[in-house]
């Protein structure tokens, strides 16, 4: 897959995209340009531009990041578990290429029950 060597994707993304997506970052909250963004459409992996998650599933968690209460096809990502910072989180990242999208918690307020806090720096968007 030519799109995803490291050398290809650094010079498609910006040094922040490549941060959070290819050494797991994390973008600071607030920053990004997709936490307060609600138009209609889909939100796609800003490395391989498959699509991740739809504006029908996303909503204001007030933490400032982009939040969505659930992944548009649960086999376009893969979910790890991740034990760091004393507590298990678990990480989101892109089935395709692997990038490194956010985490998925267990509190959120739809009836899926889930959070996928998702880095800005991850997607992009196409409006529908
Ligand atoms: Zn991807």
């Amino acid at each position: 897959m030519p799109y995803n060597t490291r050398m290809d994707l650094n010079k498609k993304l910006t040094p922040e995209q490549y941060k959070v997506t290819q050494q797991c970052g994390t973008e600071a909250p607030f920053s990004g340009k997709y936490y307060d963004h609600s138009e209609v459409g889909d939100y796609i992996c800003v490395c391989c531009d498959q699509v991740l998650f739809s504006s029908k599933t996303k909503f204001d968690s007030g933490t400032g990041w982009p939040s969505f209460s659930d992944i548009k096809k649960i086999e376009s990502v893969k979910l790890i578990d991740e034990n760091s910072y004393g507590y298990i989180r678990v990480e989101v990242r892109c089935k395709k290429c692997d990038a490194h999208l956010g985490h998925v918690f267990d509190d959120g307020p739809t009836n899926t029950g889930k959070r996928y806090c998702i880095n800005s720096a991850s997607l992009d968007f196409i409006e529908s």
